[in-house]
């Protein structure tokens, strides 16, 4: 979890539900995929992420592993992370165009940026970053169309339920 003064020197300082507008509507992205660069440590996948992938791709996690997918331990814990391509550090999901070739399945961190997670309690609320996406005038959108997830409630319901087994789980092996 983040701390209010980090969150502070990242954000905007506000903080964003489902249904505010926000400053974060890239266009399209035209020309530019540096948020899918250099992030293997920071995309981490949750179950539902590595579902909505293999049954995209038609392949097994065992499949994945290794090539588009490595494992890392955090807290003693081996967790799924996008792998980086050994050469340029771009993620392996991205083809030459610079697209996303999951796009429409692509794991919930990525849906996100340039908006975080900020967990408060036994909920979550969407900051603004600050400084990291190279876009000039991002355009004010809902959150929730930023976002594009089918199943909005379900999905928020499943990503609390693991952040709190993660948490729990972490405190246990300590
Ligand atoms: S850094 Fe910003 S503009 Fe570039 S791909 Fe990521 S979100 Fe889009
Ligand atoms: S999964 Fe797609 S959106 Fe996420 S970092 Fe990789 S290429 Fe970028």
């Amino acid at each position: 979890m983040r701390s209010k003064n980090i969150l502070d020197e990242i954000s905007d300082g506000k903080l964003y539900d489902i249904g505010d507008m926000v400053k974060a509507d890239t266009g399209g992205c035209t020309g530019c995929s540096d948020c899918c660069k250099d992030v293997g440590d920071l995309v981490v996948l949750t179950p539902f992420d590595v579902n909505e992938i293999v049954n995209f791709l038609g392949v097994s996690f065992d499949e994945l592993l290794g090539d588009k997918i490595v494992l890392r331990e955090t807290n003693k814990i081996s967790l799924p992370y996008l792998k980086m391509q050994d050469k340029n550090k771009y993620c392996s999901f991205l083809n030459k165009e610079g697209r996303c070739t999951i796009h429409s399945k692509r794991p919930n961190i990525c849906r996100l940026f340039p908006l975080g997670r900020v967990y408060k309690g036994d909920d979550f609320k969407y900051f603004l970053q600050i400084g990291n996406c190279p876009k000039d005038n991002l355009q004010e959108v809902k959150v929730e169309s930023w976002l594009g997830i089918d199943n909005y409630d379900e999905n928020k319901k499943f990503i609390l339920e693991w952040h709190k087994f993660i948490k729990a789980l972490t405190f246990r092996l300590k």
